[in-house]
């Protein structure tokens, strides 16, 4: 690992595979990153005073973005900041993250969101955030989102818990209509979860755990769909897991409507069977589901309907992932592990090729966020992410630059990974 932090010079990026989908490229080129932007591409490119590396059997993509991670600062720093959770998405291989606003205070208003947006500069990734859909995010009332997307809120969401009440919904989805910002909700049907630990089913019946049905995910998923169509607003629906879901939102697509959604690794990769193995490292929400809603991630992969891929990185310490399995909070980290997830059973299990891996970890989000990125053409800002799409490794949560190591995944063997990143023409991690 090496980190920088004076003024980068020009940075030739020498003999990588450049794989760019917005603009059909895939060949074996140079990249010149200087001032920030993509300056040209090509292989005669010289200039004195030049930083040049080698990449050489590497993939050279447009950096990847994570539009769902939790840094927990402010309120939280016991869990993660600012400053460790942007290395560890660095590590990870994204030159961007979009937070979630369940932190302690909430941002909930101009003044809020640009107190984040100051505090971020410091990450040595781009580090966006979401603004709560409601005040305090406590469902009451509607924030003044306007307000707030001028201040830099890149989407809204009230995540850890849905926006419950239809009125408030609908009026953020107008909102949404007339700014372009998407509502980002966590769709959840509370009524119906109540003391709920796990995915209902025969596990959690087994277990005599109170179950999560998936209903009560795709109820409010059917609601909001509904507002969507009133509206025109963008919704762009949070870590979807169940079979039903996929069918709701391939429904909503075909109908025309802005409707987009995310993937977890987790929930394309395991079921609730593993809940009774793992513990409370497979204590998240949504829950982990039965195997054919996973196959139905996978499929809804392959056709599109998923748009993107995101990872809900989700800090705990361990002390409070040790509590009971009732008792210990919901989530896993994923910054550091998901690319090697998507590259060993997406990309190499033939689910995804290379161009849509890139397309649902960059090309997409930057579309639907609006954010910087997603392309790496001449003048486009210059965040790259280097794959080696082969290199074997395994997962060490020891070695994570995240805070907290609350992963399932300790020990599992990789086949490919992000080894350098690439933020403004800057190289903040390499392997
Ligand atoms: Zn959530």
């Amino acid at each position: 690992m090496s980190q920088q932090t004076s003024a980068p010079r020009p940075l030739l990026l020498r003999g990588g595979r450049l794989v760019d989908p917005a603009a059909n490229r895939d060949e074996t080129t140079d990249l010149l990153l200087r001032d920030g932007v993509v300056a040209a591409i090509g292989q005669e490119v010289t200039m004195p005073d030049i930083e040049e590396v080698d990449v050489t059997g590497l993939v050279v993509c447009p950096g990847f973005i994570d539009a769902h991670v939790h840094l927990r600062e402010p309120g939280f720093e016991h869990k993660e900041t600012i400053k460790t959770g942007a290395e560890a998405a660095a590590a990870g291989g994204f030159t961007s993250i979009v937070t979630m606003p369940n932190t302690a205070p909430p941002p909930d208003s101009a003044t809020r969101v640009a107190d984040l947006v100051e505090r971020y500069q410091a990450g040595c990734v781009r580090i966006y955030p979401m603004g709560t859909v409601t005040g305090e995010r406590a469902g009451k009332g509607l924030a003044p989102l306007q307000q707030m997307a001028a201040a830099g809120a890149v989407g809204f969401s009230d995540d850890g818990d849905p926006v419950e009440d239809e009125s408030l919904m609908r009026r953020a989805l107008q909102v949404a209509a007339e700014t372009g910002i998407p509502i980002a909700p966590h769709e959840e049907v509370k009524s119906l979860t109540t003391g709920g630990c796990m995915h209902e089913g025969d596990v959690s019946r087994r277990l005599g755990f109170i179950g999560m049905p998936g209903l009560a995910e795709e109820q409010m998923i059917a609601r909001d769909i509904d507002l969507v169509r009133e509206t025109g607003g963008p919704l762009h629906i949070l870590h979807i897991s169940t079979a039903g879901t996929v069918e709701l939102v391939r429904e909503a697509k075909a109908s025309g409507l802005p409707v987009t959604c995310e993937v977890l690794p987790h929930h394309f990769l395991m079921t609730h069977e593993q809940v009774e193995s793992l513990g409370t490292a497979a204590k998240m929400s949504p829950p982990l589901r039965e195997q054919a809603d996973v196959d139905a991630m996978i499929a809804g992969l392959k056709d599109g309907t998923i748009d993107t891929l995101a990872t809900d990185h989700a800090p705990h310490t361990a002390q409070e992932k040790a509590l009971p399995f009732l008792e210990a909070p919901m989530g896993i980290v994923g910054l550091e592990t998901a690319i090697g997830h998507t590259l060993t059973h997406l990309l190499h299990g033939g689910v995804l090729d290379l161009a849509a891996v890139i397309d649902r970890w960059s090309v997409a989000p930057a579309r639907i966020l609006h954010l910087a990125g997603g392309r790496l053409q001449v003048g486009d800002v210059a965040d790259v992410t280097l794959l080696d799409l082969h290199q074997t490794w395994t997962v060490d949560s020891s070695r994570f630059h995240s805070k907290s190591t609350n992963t399932p995944f300790d020990g599992q063997s990789m086949r490919g990974r992000a080894v350098g990143t690439i933020v403004g023409g800057r190289l903040v991690y390499q392997i």
